[in-house]
């Protein structure tokens, strides 16, 4: 878990009534939401990959707490108990590029310059997304922070960019969704007959694995559902862990029976 936070319940849900969503994400007196970030660590085939940044460092104090960001620093702490060197870390992958999924890919350093938070690693980005990230529509502004992602490809070369659904290394596999932003990916993680997918945005937290509880920064609603669909077949009839983006509480599990949720306690 890489930090906890708060947004607008509104927007954490679009079109869905606030009297179905609140019984299950109850809102404070602002209309916020709990939310986390969650990020996943994983050592496949003798490599360290990162999967989402979340938030970061680098929020400045006033929009921290307009977020109520705490524990930004989450993702390095886990990764220093681990006893992973930020720059062993050899990939990252972020399900796409809003602030609140890339902030953890660049931070600060002391002199206030901007950093690759991951200097070795390569970064797995949708072309799609980098291009709409860089003019996004503006409605999609707000979203993108250039200073998240544009130190990436100034000067370095720790982009790779990707198009559609690529393995882009042995047991690692994006899959371009779409939806809610053009490039958004869902990332799986193969090993043998086992699987987990990371999901970004595609599915938030288990209030929206229902299908048709989307979010309204989605760009595309009607692909979200489509592409949503897809997934939770997929995902029940071979078992895979399902690792939600922002679910503070129970953010990883299995789909079964039809689309009951059934958490895995160890990762909750
Ligand atoms: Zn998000």
């Amino acid at each position: 878990m890489a930090a906890h936070w708060k947004a607008d319940g509104g927007l954490m849900f679009g079109v869905v009534p606030k009297v179905l969503w609140e019984k299950h994400r109850p809102a404070d007196g602002n209309n916020m939401i709990d939310m986390a970030c969650v990020c996943l660590i994983a050592r496949i085939n003798g490599r360290v990959v990162i999967c989402e940044t979340g938030i970061g460092t680098k929020l400045s104090e006033k929009r921290a707490q307009q977020v109520r960001l705490r524990e930004p620093e989450g993702l390095l702490h886990a990764l220093r108990r681990l006893g992973i060197g930020q720059d062993e870390v050899d990939a990252v992958i972020s399900t796409h590029l809003h602030w609140d999924h890339a902030g953890g890919l660049t931070q600060r350093d002391e002199a206030g310059g901007l950093q690759i938070t991951f200097p070795k690693a390569k970064h797995f980005i949708q072309r799609s997304e980098w291009e709409f990230a860089l003019h996004p529509d503006v409605r999609s502004q707000s979203a993108y922070v250039t200073d998240d992602f544009t130190p990436l490809e100034d000067g370095h070369r720790g982009v790779e960019f990707v198009d559609g659904d690529v393995e882009v290394l042995p047991g690692v596999e994006v899959r371009q969704v779409g939806g809610h932003t053009p490039g958004s990916q869902v990332v799986i993680f193969r090993s043998g007959e086992l699987a987990c997918a990371v999901t970004g945005d595609l599915v938030c937290q288990t209030p929206h694995l229902r299908v048709p509880w989307t979010m309204a920064a989605d760009i595309e609603p009607l692909r979200v559902l489509d592409q949503k669909a897809k997934l939770f077949e997929e995902a029940e009839k071979h078992r895979w862990l399902l690792v939600l983006s922002h679910d503070p509480d129970q953010p990883a599990g299995y789909l079964e029976d039809g689309g009951r949720w059934r958490p895995e306690p160890r990762l909750t």
